[in-house]
């Protein structure tokens, strides 16, 4: 595990409170009949706007600001001409690189009205990030964070993707540790104070199970039911962490708080 200085802190919380307002700016355009590469226009020339650069453009070859992953698709979805339909909902991926480090959140959205089960997979899976992120402090483990999470969603019936885990942030986008979105109590790597983390659970609502397009690059629940992804960066601290990306933006611009 990586120990972030001061300075590294400072320009992780910098791209963590970018990527926080990007998604903001996302969010005010998500509304029927927009397609996803719309989003992603105004994502990527707000990254640009801000002096730093889209941290997912040409990672391993993925083409766009934005992942975009539509009701079944799970993530890494890419932004195209579909036109987001009432009662979809949009997990909406972004990273962001500036002074040499990464930025990564992610936020499901509804689309107009959504049904009931719908806004229940929302609502377990965002509550299932933060029960993860009580759990993220020095000494404890990785296991204990997954465990929250799987506890949350499964009680709720839903189930964990596996495949697809959390990471370590920094100078790279995804480095050690691995945050799976599922575990044992006091199983796993400890964390350490200084070490920053994206906890992103991804919750199905029906089978765990996933497959992936030809495209390469689009993960969907094998079963056709829908999925939702919410991600933060946490600071790794004694008793508790500090959460360094933030919904608040986002939350703000839909008149949730
Ligand atoms: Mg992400
Ligand atoms: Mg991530």
């Amino acid at each position: 595990m990586n120990l972030r200085s001061e300075e590294d802190i400072i320009y992780l919380k910098e791209n963590a409170l970018l990527v926080s307002k990007t998604l903001a700016e996302v969010s005010k355009c998500i509304k029927p009949g927009v397609t996803t590469l719309q989003l992603d226009k105004v994502a990527e020339e707000f990254i640009r706007d801000h002096d730093a650069v889209p941290g997912f453009k040409g990672y391993n070859g993925f083409p766009a600001t934005l992942c975009t992953s539509v009701n079944d698709e799970i993530v890494h979805g890419i932004p195209s001409d579909y036109c987001l339909r009432e009662g979809d909902i949009v997990s909406v991926d972004c990273g962001t690189r500036l002074n040499g480090f990464y930025g990564d959140s992610a936020y499901t959205f509804a689309v107009g009205e959504i049904d009931a089960f719908k806004q229940r997979l929302l609502d377990i899976t965002k509550k299932s990030l933060f029960l993860g992120i009580e759990q993220a402090f020095t000494g404890n483990r990785l296991g204990d964070v997954g465990n929250a999470i799987q506890n949350h969603a499964e009680n709720a019936g839903f189930s964990v993707v596996q495949q697809l885990v959390g990471h370590g942030i920094g100078k790279n986008l995804h480095q050690s540790p691995e945050v799976p979105n599922y575990g044992r109590k006091g199983r796993g790597g400890k964390l350490r104070s200084g070490t920053v983390i994206c906890i992103e659970p991804m919750i199905n609502a029906g089978s765990r199970k996933i497959k992936q397009d030809s495209d390469g690059w689009t993960i969907r629940t094998a079963d056709g039911k829908p999925s939702a992804h919410y991600e933060l960066t946490v600071l790794i601290q004694p008793d508790s962490c500090e959460i360094l990306s933030t919904f608040d933006f986002i939350e703000k611009t839909l008149n949730l708080n």
